[in-house]
């Protein structure tokens, strides 16, 4: 099953992603996660990331793309698929990742959108910052974030709406009843796909 999970950032992807990988014995793929860990390791991509990151910016897509080929190839061995996190955040993303799946003679199942309104988001994230202390969870950057996301990601529904792959879920509540939401979705998958 291959998954992808939409959303401002502060939606609660990263959690329900997780739940989600976790029901379906899927990967959970987080682009944001990766790219800290290169960074942590101090790896060629991740100095080439931090200064997009630290901005609030999008990583160039070349980059971005190969890193998630590499984690999606591995998933396919390894895993019952994958669920993306973060991953398309661009039109340029999203066509580049139908190639390579069409490449495989693959596809996405579905496309899962957490709805959740800005200042909800920015509430959560900023609840976030003393937690995690993400430095961009600072609040500039968190504007800059969802300027970005606004821009450059939310587009993309409209693009996996025309392919018939878009779901919509209302991302507002708690955590236990947005995922069941998800499960019921992801359910009509689970039982046509290996
Ligand atoms: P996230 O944890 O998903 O909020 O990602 C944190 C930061 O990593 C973003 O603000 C971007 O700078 C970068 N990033 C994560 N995923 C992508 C992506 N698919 N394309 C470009 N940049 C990304």
């Amino acid at each position: 099953m291959r998954l992808v999970l939409l959303g401002p950032p502060g939606a609660g992807k990263g959690t329900q992603a997780e739940l989600l990988a976790e029901r379906f014995g899927l990967a959970h793929l987080s682009s944001g996660d990766i790219l800290r860990s290169e960074r942590a390791a101090g790896t060629e991509l991740g100095k080439k990331a931090q200064g997009y990151m630290d901005a609030g910016q999008l990583v160039p897509d070349e980059l971005i793309v190969s890193m998630m080929a590499e984690h999606m190839a591995r998933a396919e061995r390894e895993q019952a698929g994958y669920v993306l996190d973060g991953f398309p955040r661009t039109q340029g993303q999203a066509e580049a990742l139908d190639r390579q799946l069409a490449e495989q003679s693959s596809r996405l199942d579905a496309v899962l959108e957490l709805k959740v309104a800005d200042d909800v988001v920015v509430r959560r994230l900023s609840g976030r910052r003393e937690k995690e202390s993400r430095t961009d969870d600072a609040p500039e950057v968190v504007c800059q974030r969802l300027t970005t996301y606004h821009e450059q990601t939310a587009p993309i529904s409209a693009y996996y709406g025309e392919q018939g792959l878009l779901k919509e879920v209302d991302g507002d509540g708690e955590i236990e009843r947005i995922r069941d939401r998800l499960v019921e979705i992801g359910q009509v998958f689970a039982g046509s796909c290996g």
